[in-house]
């Protein structure tokens, strides 16, 4: 069976099966999402600019509220070392 990316035996490396394309090695597929910016089944370069902004945004507030929460975390750390 050939890697239907780089077209060598699968069986060379780590073969997987892509599910409606065929057989290939896991690195090509890897490869073939990092470059087609696909992300968990979600294909960046398919979202509209305004989805792929709004997005961006989301992601950030989540790392904002992680972030914070980590602080929080931090204070009553010190608070209890106080007492
Ligand atoms: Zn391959």
């Amino acid at each position: 069976m050939k890697c239907v990316y780089c077209q060598s035996d699968v069986l060379s490396a780590e073969p997987i099966t892509v599910s409606g394309i065929g057989p290939a090695h896991r690195h090509c597929y890897e490869k073939s999402l990092v470059e087609q910016r696909v992300f968990r089944h979600l294909n960046l370069r398919a979202l509209p600019d305004a989805d792929l902004r709004e997005l961006m945004d989301m992601a950030k507030m989540e790392l904002n509220v992680r972030e914070a929460d980590v602080q929080s975390v931090d204070l009553w750390q010190e608070d209890v070392l106080f007492c």
